[in-house]
């Protein structure tokens, strides 16, 4: 679970985020949207540590979050796989640092083929990600985020840059984990159309800066949820 209360961010005199104020069940399916500046990344930033805020606070699980928080999953649009590293050696990487010495080279290397099969990427494990494709590329930094073993995923405009049969693809992929696997998953997109196949609920900012949080609004159609049948409907 979720809690940030309050929260304030800026760089130095600028206000960034205004008195954010959101909840998160465990497992739910959060998608941010909202236009360019409003703070969509700042507020990921904050959520996975990486900033902190001016005020207010951000409680995971009833901890407040600090330096201590074990690890995030975090998926970005790009730089999530180091290129000098195969897909099966970026994710060694992580099982590595999450297992600290408690498992043999032999035993992550098989963990990480399991990974890699989750994601349908068995078959390029020894590829380095220059001689892959955008969409295996987030496959491999997908499969990366599980391997660390966090509940939450957290992803900045992931497909933004994939073909769209890549991308509906991709989609399934995290709506699969995110149900199966019970994860957590926030969301940044500003195609409306993703947005609604994939969220329990849409958190909409504000212009920015400072970006505040407009509304939120609950996705009731059931999943998985089909293309067709949603976009056919008047409701939308
Ligand atoms: P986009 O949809 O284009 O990705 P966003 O909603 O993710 O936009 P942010 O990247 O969070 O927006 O930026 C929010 C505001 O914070 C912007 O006005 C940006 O200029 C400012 N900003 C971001 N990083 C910094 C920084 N390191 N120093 C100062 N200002 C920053
Ligand atoms: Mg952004």
């Amino acid at each position: 679970k979720i809690e940030v209360k309050n929260v304030n961010f800026g760089y130095g005199e600028t206000e960034i985020l205004k008195d954010i104020n959101l909840q998160v069940r465990e497992g739910e399916f959060i998608v941010l949207m909202g236009p360019s500046g409003s703070g969509k990344s700042t507020f990921l930033r904050l959520l996975t540590n990486l900033e902190k805020p001016t005020s207010g606070e951000i409680l995971i699980d009833h901890l407040k979050l600090t330096k201590e928080i074990p690890d995030l999953a975090v998926v970005f649009q790009d730089y999530s796989l180091f290129p000098w590293l195969t897909a099966e050696e970026n994710i060694v990487l992580a099982l590595k640092k999450k297992w600290k010495g408690k498992k043999s080279k032999k035993e992550l290397f098989e963990l990480a083929e399991q990974y890699l099969a989750l994601v349908q990427l068995g078959h390029a494990a020894k590829k380095y990600p220059g001689e892959m494709s955008g969409g295996m590329r987030q496959r491999a930094a997908i499969a990366r985020a599980l391997s660390m073993g966090a509940d939450l995923l957290v992803m900045d405009e992931p497909f933004g840059a994939l073909d769209p049969i890549t991308r509906i693809q991709l989609q399934e992929l995290v709506l699969q984990i995110n149900q199966t696997q019970k994860k957590t998953v926030i969301f940044v997109t500003h195609d409306a159309e993703e947005a609604i196949m994939l969220a329990d609920r849409i958190v909409m900012f504000s212009p920015g800066p400072p970006g505040k949080i407009l509304e939120c609004i609950d996705v009731p159609f059931e999943k998985p949820r089909k293309r067709d049948e949603l976009f056919e409907s008047t409701e939308f």
